[in-house]
């Protein structure tokens, strides 16, 4: 079997119904997993593409609004992939920066982050679901500041910090726990700032790759990072970026 396969793995995508989580369901379900499409609103249309390339996926109902939605998903259901990727943004001054902003944020990007992969671990090492992969989408604001997110910010610096904490704990249980920052990604979350054609121009000229990344660039290492391939990477934080931490 190739090394890169995922053959009879049972994987979830969190926020799959779109841009980046649904560029990674579609490439892991390529690779041969049955990928749960899990989201707050309906994955039809990851459905329909998996379909068309000949997949299996389903669909599953999971609002991070409560952070512990994940709790009752794993036990029992045979998952060895967790893929985090729902992800909130919040933009204001640090100085205005609201209570609600923060805990909106820091509930989606963190909180549920580290509780979803606690129970999706929980389950695979006591039911032998082991090789067992988690890969949590990070961000270039885990290494950098940025500039009027700070909520964002702390929820991404701590998404690193936890893929490498699960990782030291996890390693030797046969649960490789890695993290991808992507860089600069033509999704919804970035509408805004391609729209915007000085922010646009500014961003292109930094990027040594010269262009914008595309959703499938992240499906693609996403599938390399769950597969026997990738068996000795723990506690990864790979930059998918297109060379911007390079410059
Ligand atoms: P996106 O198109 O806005 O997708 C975000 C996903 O998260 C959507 O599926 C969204 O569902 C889901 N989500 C948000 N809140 C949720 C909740 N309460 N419960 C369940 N799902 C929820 O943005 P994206 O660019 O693909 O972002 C995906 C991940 O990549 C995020 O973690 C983001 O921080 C990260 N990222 C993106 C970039 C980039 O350049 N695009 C760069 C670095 C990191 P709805 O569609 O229902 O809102």
């Amino acid at each position: 079997m190739s090394p890169f396969s995922l053959d009879g793995r049972r994987a979830l995508v969190t926020g799959a119904n779109t841009g980046i989580g649904q560029a990674i369901a579609v490439s892991l379900a390529t690779q041969g997993a049955r990928v749960t499409c899990a989201g707050r609103r309906n994955c039809d249309e990851t459905l329909a593409l998996i379909a068309a390339a000949g997949g299996h996926a389903d669909f599953l109902a999971l609002d991070f609004a409560d952070p512990l939605a994940g709790q009752g998903v794993f036990a029992g259901a045979g998952y060895s992939i967790l893929v985090n990727n729902a992800g909130i943004i919040r933009r204001a001054e640090s100085l205005d920066f609201t209570e609600a902003d923060w805990d909106a944020v820091m509930d989606v990007n963190l909180k549920a982050v580290f509780f979803t992969t606690q129970a999706f671990a929980k389950a695979a090492i006591a039911e032998g679901n082991t090789p067992a992969a988690v890969v949590n989408i990070a961000s270039l604001l885990s290494f950098q500041g940025g500039i009027r997110v700070p909520s964002y910010t702390a929820a991404k610096h701590g998404v690193a910090g936890i893929t490498k904490i699960l990782a030291n704990e996890w390693a030797a249980k046969g649960v490789n726990v890695n993290a991808i920052a992507p860089g600069y990604i033509a999704t919804n979350n970035t509408e805004a700032l391609r729209a915007d054609e000085a922010r646009n121009a500014a961003i292109l000229e930094r990027i040594p790759a010269g262009r914008w990344g595309a959703p499938e660039d992240i499906g693609g290492t996403a599938a390399f990072l769950c597969s026997p391939a990738a068996r000795y990477i723990h506690g990864a934080v790979l930059n998918v970026d297109g060379g911007w931490l390079a410059r």
